[in-house]
């Protein structure tokens, strides 16, 4: 997937078999049901090697980094600074340039309020779309930045026209979600950069659903801030990645203080560190650094033109399933759109669904997907959501089905 879509040319077949089973959760029984996990885009499941990866840290190199000079301090530091050069060359930019944080939410929160706030004039704005999840809305919000949302058309794409059309001398920053987490819409980031960097407008991109589904390189991509997190890309829970331009984070000042994010103390003045530890207070989440280069050398060997073909047939195979399901109507049919499955059944609340699906084995999300702006949009309270990952197969997407047709059922 890129924004022209997956390149099929580049991909043989996957051994799915041998996939699952380096996934152990996937074998569960749920209500004396098989698993279908369908909720991927929530958080995926962890595959041996990161698991491997987490237990050999704590069994045999635990200790806090960068502050002793015993072995088990030697060790720890050592994998979690090369964790740093793996997350590095796995988007293709300098370790200086990736800051650790708990997720996207806290890599958009720390440019909120470290970039953004010193900056804000009274009236300057924040560009997002209608399609952001909150946390590329609210941290904009506590700064006191206007936030302003262009349209989202009928088929859940974005509209091109009127985003460009909003750009203006007041928009401060360009936020945006590179892959919906709602519809699946991927957006056509590298020509929204390119729009608003030729008006002199940093750009910043939520990846959160785009890193375990695309190839994302930082250094030709052109944006000034990109967010991500471990746990949708098969990492450990709590950890993610704030990349900025170097210029940026030199000249950002750090947004939470404490043990290693100085040089110097002093009751009069402190100094910082350097980037990227400047924004690092406390002890880090070692092993979180450590899984997530694990769950980057996994999706690399599978490789991602590979990862992408298989979930894009997946994702016509389950369009084309889900049509045959009574009432239901699928919200969000971008002709360019990752493996997502968002829909409602006529008369039936999701939750209700959802309860019934999980009866069945079938694990989806239910609710507002935390992008309560874009539910209102399309004039529902909540969708039923099916995303999908690397080890899913058709099995799962039949399961779904089956689900579906049951509760559809039940419940109309
Ligand atoms: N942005 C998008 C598009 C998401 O889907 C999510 C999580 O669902 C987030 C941001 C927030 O990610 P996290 O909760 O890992 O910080």
């Amino acid at each position: 997937m890129n924004d022209r879509g997956p390149d099929l040319t580049r991909a043989a077949a996957l051994d799915l078999d041998a996939i699952r089973a380096q996934f152990p959760i996937l074998a569960e029984s749920i209500h004396g049901k098989r698993l279908a996990y369908l909720d991927n885009a929530a958080t995926t499941q962890k595959p041996e090697a990161v698991l491997a990866a987490l237990d050999d840290y704590y069994r045999h190199a635990n200790a806090n980094v960068h502050r002793a000079v015993h072995e088990l301090a030697a060790r720890a530091t050592s994998r979690f600074e090369s964790a740093r050069d793996h997350i590095g060359a796995f988007f293709n930019t300098s370790r200086e340039q990736i800051v650790f944080t708990r997720g996207t939410t806290e890599s958009i929160n720390l440019v909120a309020r470290s970039y953004l706030q010193p900056l804000l004039q009274p009236g300057d704005e924040v560009l997002v779309t209608g399609m952001e999840h909150h946390s590329n809305i609210v941290p904009w919000q506590l700064v006191g930045a206007k936030t302003v949302a262009a349209p989202v058309l009928d088929d859940g794409s974005l509209d091109l026209k009127a985003w460009k059309a909003m750009l203006n001398p007041r928009t401060r920053l360009v936020a945006v979600v590179q892959v919906s987490n709602s519809l699946g819409t991927i957006n056509p980031i590298a020509e929204m950069i390119a729009e608003a960097k030729a008006r002199g407008i940093p750009v910043l991109i939520d990846g959160a659903q785009a890193i375990a589904h695309t190839k994302v390189d930082l250094s030709v991509l052109g944006a000034d801030f990109y967010c991500c997190s471990a746990h949708k890309a098969y990492g450990p829970t709590g950890f993610g990645v704030l990349w900025a331009r170097r210029e940026h984070l030199e000249a950002m000042l750090p947004w939470q203080g404490g043990g290693d994010m100085i040089r110097t103390v002093s009751f009069d003045k402190s100094t910082w560190n350097e980037v990227p530890y400047k924004f690092e207070a406390g002890t880090p989440d070692i092993s979180g650094a450590i899984g997530f280069a694990a769950a980057l050398g996994w999706i690399d060997q599978l490789g991602l033109a590979r990862i992408a073909a298989h979930e894009h047939e997946l994702l016509a195979y389950g369009t084309e399933a889900l049509k045959g399901v009574d009432g239901l109507r699928l919200i969000g049919t971008a002709a360019n759109k990752a493996g997502i499955l968002s829909f409602v059944l006529d008369q039936a609340h999701p939750h209700d669904v959802g309860a019934i699906l999980d009866q069945e084995g079938v694990a989806v999300r239910t609710g507002h997907h935390c992008t309560m702006p874009l539910m209102e949009r399309f004039g529902v309270s909540a969708t039923v959501r099916a995303s999908l990952a690397v080890y899913n197969s058709h099995d799962d997407i039949d399961q779904l089905a089956a689900a579906l047709r049951k509760a559809s059922r039940l419940l109309r």
